[in-house]
């Protein structure tokens, strides 16, 4: 049997979404894209060339207009993709505290998801991917042909973002670090477009519980 040609897989923030998908990508020699450097991207170029993140008709239209490029990795320092725009690498810069405190209220402006959606249905209806997001599953791709919603407890998820930025040699605060993931968490399932939830033909799986190499083994036994 032919594994599936569009894989979505949606979940809250640091649910293992990304380590998932980069696994199950590079395993099946799919591209592996994460729709939340995009929505990252558009904010850090407001936050950079100082457009006011209240002002939906601004932020629609830098959404509109910017090209964030992604590319294959050119360092080996954990990344998965290089991401560039205004002309510099911003792949790091955009898993700054700045722009995770703004990104979920860029990314509930209806014009700047139809301008983001676009571009990211586009890419994935070529097919052989592994999309990651907020609402592949439900708007960018409902034909995918598997829907995985990858869930875990907020403390645990921030454990895992305050380990991260350690790693990387950056300063952290757990503490911040968890209501900083609540109110993001909040903003992203409650907006009024594309709002963070499982597709109801999604395959639900628990990150708590399971650990990276459980989940990646039990979505290779459903493809197989
Ligand atoms: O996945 P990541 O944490 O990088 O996503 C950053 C933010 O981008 C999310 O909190 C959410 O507000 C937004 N996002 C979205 N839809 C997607 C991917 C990300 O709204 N498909």
């Amino acid at each position: 049997m032919l594994p599936p040609s569009i894989i979505a897989i949606d979940g809250p923030a640091a649910s293992g979404k990304s380590t998932l998908g980069k696994k199950l990508a590079d395993e099946l020699g799919y591209l592996f894209f994460d729709t939340g450097v995009m929505y990252r991207a558009v904010t850090w170029i407001a936050l950079n060339r100082g457009v006011l993140i209240p002002d939906e008709a601004a932020m629609t239209a830098l959404a509109e207009d910017t090209e964030i490029d992604i590319r294959p990795p050119s360092q080996d320092d954990g990344r998965n993709c290089d991401i560039l725009a205004e002309d510099q690498d911003i792949t790091w810069e955009i898993r700054r505290p700045e722009v995770e405190a703004h990104v979920s209220q860029v990314s509930a402006y209806p014009g700047v998801r139809k301008a983001l959606s676009a571009q990211q249905r586009r890419i994935g209806r070529r097919g052989r991917v592994v999309m990651v997001g907020r609402d592949i599953g439900t708007v960018v791709l409902p034909e995918a042909n598997l829907k995985i919603y990858l869930d875990a407890s907020a403390e645990e998820r921030a454990r895992r973002r305050y380990q991260e930025l350690i790693e990387r040699g950056e300063q952290a605060g757990y503490d911040k670090i968890l209501s900083a993931m609540r109110r993001r968490d909040q903003i992203d399932s409650t907006r009024a477009v594309a709002p963070l939830r499982p597709a109801p033909d999604a395959i639900i799986l628990d990150s708590d519980r399971l650990s990276a190499d459980q989940v990646f083994d039990a979505i290779l036994d459903m493809i197989r």
